[in-house]
């Protein structure tokens, strides 16, 4: 019996919420707080339409970038763990939050400085000492890529690997929602994302001109779809927490009417991140585009077909040769049927919700900054089989050249 702050209330936090009602033996009480109250209220009346009744939910208006007011809301509320579904702007304030109030940390994204378009885990590492000291867990990451995808190395090496060697992740979104150009989570943190350029990790990072790398995969549930090598940042630490890693790549799949109009909004300056004047005032073009793009909630109940999000293992056991692949496929019209979402949100809700669990059922415990491959990933396995993310797994995988 416990209670979860959750902040932000979008698309994933709509799913978190929900999956967490459906545990109310782990959350008791939910208090679901973002800029626009009125879109947690929605997802309490969407929760309380499906009929999860035995968690108690309320909501907040807050501004999450303003720490104090933050640390207040904690200081009232007394959750043992805040969820932060917002942006990644806000993960530093949120953390320092926590730490003013006394209260256990978890997310999906890592920081990314407002005015650049750079996301590292170093703004958040440098946390560690100060949850230390104050004897708090901060979990970072626990979306599904970051998230799941961690939870996946960290069970390979622990049942299958003496040595892994190469990991590859491959992010397969077949879902059509009908729309010449939308983005499947926050328009603005997505764009920033896929135009920036991409890296792996080789013994060093290796830096690759934006949708340099493509190849062509053929996915389970999905059918053959091109992909193509991004940064990503469980990349960052998955090299460091993974033993004997010698290479690790991430690809995610876009059609052609995507790239094309990324190509052209870039063209005409629409993804720009630096302030423009604009009849007397300053305003950001990304997030101009943001307002007039459709909200990722909006693409629920529209969007048909699958993802299937996994890793490709090779590495080494008994000194012999040794691959695996662990994937998840999700469906989105099943997402929108059960909880009304489409199956991004889906896929990062739910792990989201698991993360908070591990956490307040002290499944997972330790004072400091973790990522999420750092700690015991079979309750987290298990918890993903039983909360609407099954897994499957190949011996025999296909390889990506
Ligand atoms: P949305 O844009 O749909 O939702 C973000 C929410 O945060 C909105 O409700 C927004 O409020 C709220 N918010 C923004 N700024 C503040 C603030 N200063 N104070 C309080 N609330 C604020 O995003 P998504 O739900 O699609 O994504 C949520 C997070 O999940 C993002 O950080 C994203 O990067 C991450 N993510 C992680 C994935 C993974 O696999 N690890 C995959 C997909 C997403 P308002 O409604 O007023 O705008």
């Amino acid at each position: 019996m416990s209670k979860l702050l959750i902040i932000g209330a979008g698309g994933v936090a709509g799913v978190a919420a929900i999956k967490c009602a459906m545990n109310p033996d782990t959350f008791s009480d939910l208090l679901i707080a973002s800029r626009t109250e009125s879109k947690c209220t929605a997802i309490k009346d969407n929760i309380a339409r499906r009929g999860y009744t035995d968690c108690n939910i309320t909501t907040a208006q807050l501004d999450a970038d303003n720490t104090d007011e933050t640390a207040a809301l904690i200081d009232r509320y007394k959750p043992d763990a805040v969820l932060n579904l917002a942006l990644p702007y806000q993960d530093l304030s949120i953390m320092d939050a926590c730490l003013k109030a006394g209260a256990n940390y978890i997310d999906t994204a890592n920081y990314e400085p407002p005015d650049e378009a750079k996301f590292e885990y170093k703004w958040q590492w440098t946390y560690k000492d100060k949850f230390k000291s104050a004897g708090l867990t901060a979990l970072l990451g626990s979306g599904f890529d970051p998230g799941v995808t961690g939870v996946f190395s960290a069970y390979a090496m622990k049942h299958y690997f003496d040595e892994i060697e190469y990991i590859d992740i491959l992010d397969c979104n077949g879902g059509d929602h009908g729309y010449p150009f939308a983005t499947n989570f926050n328009p603005e943190i997505n764009i920033r994302e896929v135009s920036a350029n991409g890296s792996y990790w080789q013994g060093g990072w290796v830096e690759t001109a934006p949708m340099e790398i493509k190849r062509v995969y053929d996915f389970d549930g999905v059918g053959e779809k091109d992909m193509y090598l991004l940064h990503h940042e469980e990349l960052e630490s998955l090299a460091i927490n993974i033993k004997g890693i010698k290479r690790i790549r991430f690809f995610m799949t876009f059609g052609q009417s995507y790239l094309t109009h990324l190509k052209c909004l870039e063209n005409v300056g629409m993804t720009a991140i630096k302030p423009i004047i604009y009849e007397g005032r300053e305003i950001i073009p990304l997030q101009f585009l943001k307002a007039v793009l459709p909200d990722p909630a909006s693409l629920a109940g529209r969007t048909v077909g699958k993802t299937n999000i996994g890793c490709i293992y090779k590495g080494k056991k008994n000194g012999l040769d040794k691959a695996y692949y662990v994937y998840n496929v999700c469906d989105h019209e099943e997402c929108f049927r059960e909880v009304g979402s489409q199956a991004i949100s889906y896929t990062t809700g739910v792990p989201a919700m698991l993360g908070a669990k591990m956490i307040l059922d002290k499944t997972w415990t330790g004072s400091g900054v973790f990522n999420i491959e750092e700690f015991d990933p079979d309750p987290f396995m298990d918890g993903l089989n039983k909360n609407g993310l099954p897994w499957t797994e190949s011996f025999t995988p296909n390889f990506v050249e």
